[in-house]
């Protein structure tokens, strides 16, 4: 790599340097993401289609599958990219790209581009993919978590409890570190680790395995009284229930940052309630990296134009507009090893109106959740589910829950408890799948031990067991 580089077609970013150093390097980026957020709509979606244009057109040089496409779609080589022909490109379905794979992977790409290495996503979507990244990708993720740290106004000194959980050899790691000190249940490691530590001198980061039971989670908090902290929706939802059932209060915390599941209104107001503090959440997935992050003025998605194409498209294809849900598609703007065009990622979202913070990228109203997140009917007809969490919480014994479709004729509400229930209890609990599904199907529940994680730890709070030949 030369340190003279000038990268081109990072839609607005452009890097002087790949090699300049992880703190400079994010630096540079972060300076250009604090510009670039406050250019209007059509500045950057023009900046966005000249980046399409460049991706597309190594895409078709590179990649004898993509050629094709977009040959079929009216691009030709060398011109740009217009919204006309993007249309015409065939959507690229997750499947797709578990089956292709190799064959998705670019001939050649700039070595200025850095190392590859291999993203795993989606266990919990049914259909697990594989893709490609550089080391750019990598310092794109980072910067738009700093934006993420700044738009939320982290200052230093603060401190973080970690409660997502960090990978089991990281936590092998972190408790070999000289600095580590040994809580209840966890660690704290003296900083937020890289790449906050290049923005802001942060106070210790407390790291709490997910698997720890309630109570030791709640003293932890307790103990600790951060002003920061990162877990699981699924995991939040618990943990506020428990908080509730003993009458806890915590009031030391300014966010809860959470990642992964979609987060509803139910819960955010109840982290209000126990928590007296905002949820701060974003929209990511390991192999298109970020996608949108939550404007630090209210609940909009805003969705990352300068490091993704983000479309929400209709049953045939057509552009969603504010109000509507559809489809995401998503397009990493950077990754030239295994360029994505038109990647369903396997959510459905809501596009937003633009926002009153002023800032030109666009906005998602919210993030609807898994697109197969569907009960299948006879008749082939799917209908969405749309289970009351909330209303579930509030029986306080009930730990977690999910909800499974065995057959097209039954549906089963499975939870853990901290006890057991009493008839009034699990009736109440029988009503809430009845009245919305009951004219559909037998709904049972049952109390069970525990419910599985998908590979990456996700809860899933519905599965189908309908295979696509029954119906
Ligand atoms: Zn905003």
């Amino acid at each position: 790599m030369t340190t003279s580089t000038c990268i081109e077609g990072l839609g607005n970013l452009r890097l002087n340097a790949l090699s300049m150093g992880q703190g400079p390097a994010l630096k540079s980026i972060l300076a250009q993401l604090e510009r670039s957020q406050w250019s209007s709509p059509k500045e950057l979606r023009d900046a966005q289609y000249e980046q399409l244009s460049r991706l597309c057109d190594h895409a078709a040089k590179t990649i004898p599958f993509h050629a094709q496409r977009l040959k079929g779609a009216g691009f030709v080589t060398g011109r740009a990219m217009t919204p006309e022909i993007w249309s015409r490109v065939p959507i690229l379905n997750r499947s797709d790209v578990r089956d292709l794979e190799e064959k998705l992977q670019a001939s050649s790409y700039s070595e200025e581009l850095g190392r590859t290495w291999t993203a795993s996503s989606g266990g919990s979507t049914g259909i697990p993919v594989r893709v490609v990244k550089t080391e750019l990708d990598v310092l794109i993720w980072q910067a738009v978590h700093l934006r993420e740290i700044l738009w939320n106004r982290v200052l230093d000194g603060e401190e973080m409890a970690n409660m997502r959980g960090i990978s089991k050899d990281a936590y092998l790691k972190s408790k070999e570190d000289p600095l580590a000190l040994k809580e209840e249940g966890g660690l704290v490691m003296p900083d937020w680790g890289a790449p906050v530590k290049f923005l802001r001198r942060t106070g210790s980061m407390g790291i709490l395995q997910p698997d720890q039971s309630l109570a030791v989670q709640s003293d932890f908090l307790l103990k600790r009284q951060p002003q920061h902290l990162l877990m699981r929706p699924a995991g939040l939802r618990l943990l506020l229930s428990y908080f509730r059932e003993k009458g806890l209060r915590l009031m030391s915390l300014r966010g809860v940052w959470t990642v992964s599941e979609c987060v509803d209104d139910s819960l955010r107001e109840e982290c209000w309630a126990l928590f007296g503090c905002p949820i701060i959440s974003n929209y990511s997935a390991n192999e298109v990296g970020y996608m949108a992050l939550q404007c630090p003025g209210g609940t909009n998605y805003h969705v990352m134009s300068e490091s993704v194409y983000l479309e929400v498209v209709g049953a045939n294809g057509e552009t969603c507009r504010p109000g509507e849900i559809g489809r995401v598609l998503v397009t990493p703007l950077h990754n030239y090893a295994m360029p994505l065009l038109r990647y369903q990622v396997g959510d459905e979202a809501e596009v937003g109106e633009p926002c009153a913070c002023g800032r030109g990228l666009p906005t998602l109203k919210q993030i609807v959740g898994r697109t197969q997140d569907y009960l299948t009917l006879k008749s082939g007809e799917k209908i969405r589910v749309n289970l009351s969490h909330y209303r579930i919480c509030l029986i306080g014994a009930v730990r977690e829950f999910q909800l499974i479709q065995k057959n097209l004729e039954t549906i089963e509400l499975r939870v853990v408890t901290s006890r057991p229930l009493d008839g009034e209890e699990l009736g109440k609990l029988r009503e809430l799948i009845e009245k919305p599904y009951g004219k559909h199907f037998t709904c049972l529940v049952s109390i069970v031990e525990r419910l599985p994680r998908s590979q990456s730890g996700k809860l899933l709070q519905f599965v189908s067991e309908v295979l696509p030949t029954q119906v």
